[in-house]
């Protein structure tokens, strides 16, 4: 199977050629037919499947067809037209990585104009994109409906509505939102939908909005990564935890790690201390300023940072081929996170590393977790830090509330922030113990960035 095949516009097959993807992956092989017939669909794909360029590239094709048809219209300043495609997204993080992949597609389609409306950044910038003349529109639920209610955002032209993530949508509790706008837009539109499960209330939204839906079902969200390998700790207190942990990332097959907490004081609290141990690590959650956020982003694209401390929402999209580990330091809250988190590595065909240190306590999750993969994370020791003591086994009366000792979360008013961001060049000396850390100061960026030049 190759691209051509596909029956995709040459600008989209000369930006797959620079990309340099060999073929379509399983995803894009059945999605993006379907998607140019016209079709609506149901798509549930791992993540680093290759789904965002499943919509993206039938995206693209639909407004190259508008352009080769002379159907375009034309732009009159003042009067908004509003995009013809629009994607939703439950994040900012993926909302600016589609925002990439699509300028990236797009790079030859002759004056695309891709924008982004996501909450947390000022309103000024999304004001302009949207009087502007614009092809795609990705957005966060909640800022778009900002835009709506003060009649900013036009939707009236949109002929493709994508949901990218749906069931994290309505996890985040965006379904009204979403109703609300579905309605603002041509009930004659085409709609696509991904998704880790079309269960439940999923399913219900997939219904409400779709016309005789296909379903293309690649990797279940049962399915995990085939180039991930998983392990687990156990963890006998703290101590034994970080211990683990130093050893863990001052391992030379560490070419950049994600190490997720569960809540964002201990996201701030890790990285501080690793940034005393001499690592180049900053943390990301989502009790920082969007501006620091995407310069963490881009510190950890071009490898000025070699570990990043992130919680659950804030990693969600990140996409950065060189993770070769992820670390599970603190566990999630529901199992599919699981899931999310080690789909951080093993990205674009290479191997990576999931660790999980789990504490006795963790018991119930990580039993969760395998129930929700249907796999079993295979138990490992590092010498000389082996636990002391024994497995725990699952008993009998104690699997009805499995995992109950998992309280705390992140707290309701995320503290204020604390220099999270540790470049290299800033770190005092390195202490004898971080000594072990692997050297090597920041290297330039594995790909160019400039196409987010192109993104609003
Ligand atoms: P996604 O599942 O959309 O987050 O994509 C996962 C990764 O796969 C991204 O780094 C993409 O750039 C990469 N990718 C997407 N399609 C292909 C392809 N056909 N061949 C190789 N890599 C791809």
């Amino acid at each position: 199977m190759s691209f051509q095949t596909l029956g995709l516009h040459a600008a989209l097959l000369r930006a797959l050629a620079d990309a340099g993807y060999a073929a379509p992956t399983p995803v894009q092989a059945q999605a993006v037919p379907a998607a140019i017939a016209g079709a609506d669909l149901m798509v549930a794909s791992a993540t680093g499947s290759g789904k965002t360029a499943a919509f993206v590239l039938p995206a693209l094709q639909r407004l190259l067809a508008e352009r080769a048809s002379g159907r375009r219209e034309r732009f009159e300043r003042g009067v908004p037209q509003g995009p013809r495609v629009l994607v939703l997204v439950p994040t900012r993080e993926l909302a600016l990585q589609v925002a990439k992949a699509a300028a990236g597609y797009g790079r030859h389609v002759q004056g695309l104009r891709v924008a982004t409306v996501v909450g947390g950044v000022p309103y000024g910038a999304q004001l302009k994109a949207l009087r502007g003349p614009l092809d795609l529109l990705i957005a966060t639920p909640g800022r778009l409906m900002d835009h709506m209610a003060s009649g900013k955002a036009v939707l009236a032209r949109v002929q493709m509505l994508v949901l990218d993530e749906a069931d994290r949508m309505l996890d985040m509790g965006f379904i009204d939102d979403i109703h609300h706008i579905a309605q603002a837009l041509p009930a004659s539109r085409q709609t696509l939908m991904t998704s880790a499960t079309f269960a439940g209330p999923v399913g219900r939204l997939a219904a409400a909005l779709m016309r005789e839906p296909q379903r293309i079902e690649v990797d279940s969200h049962t399915d995990t990564h085939a180039d991930i390998e998983q392990r687990l700790h156990w963890v006998d207190d703290l101590a034994h935890k970080n211990a683990l942990l130093d050893h863990i990332l001052t391992e030379r097959s560490v070419e950049q790690a994600v190490v997720f907490t569960s809540t964002q004081r201990d996201a701030d609290w890790l990285a501080d201390r690793l940034a005393e141990l001499g690592h180049a690590v900053a943390a990301l959650h989502g009790g920082m300023p969007q501006g620091r956020r995407n310069r963490v982003l881009e510190g950890l694209r071009r490898r000025q940072l070699r570990v990043l401390v992130a919680t659950d929402v804030a990693a969600r999209g990140i996409d950065v081929p060189s993770i070769s580990h992820v670390v599970n330091y603190g566990l999630p809250m529901k199992a599919e996170d699981y899931v999310h988190r080690i789909g951080r590595t093993g990205r674009a065909g290479r191997a990576g590393l999931a660790v999980t240190l789990a504490e006795r306590r963790d018991f119930g999750m990580i039993q969760r977790i395998q129930r929700f993969t249907t796999q079993r994370i295979p138990a490992a020791t590092i010498a000389g830090l082996e636990p002391k003591r024994a497995e725990p086994r699952p008993q009998p009366h104690a699997q009805k509330r499995p995992g109950a000792a998992r309280a705390e979360r992140a707290p309701a008013n995320p503290r204020a922030e604390r220099g999270a961001f540790h470049p290299r060049a800033e770190l005092a000396p390195p202490s004898a113990r971080s000594a072990r850390v692997r050297s090597g100061g920041p290297a330039p960026g594995p790909r160019s960035t400039s196409a987010r030049a192109a993104v609003s």
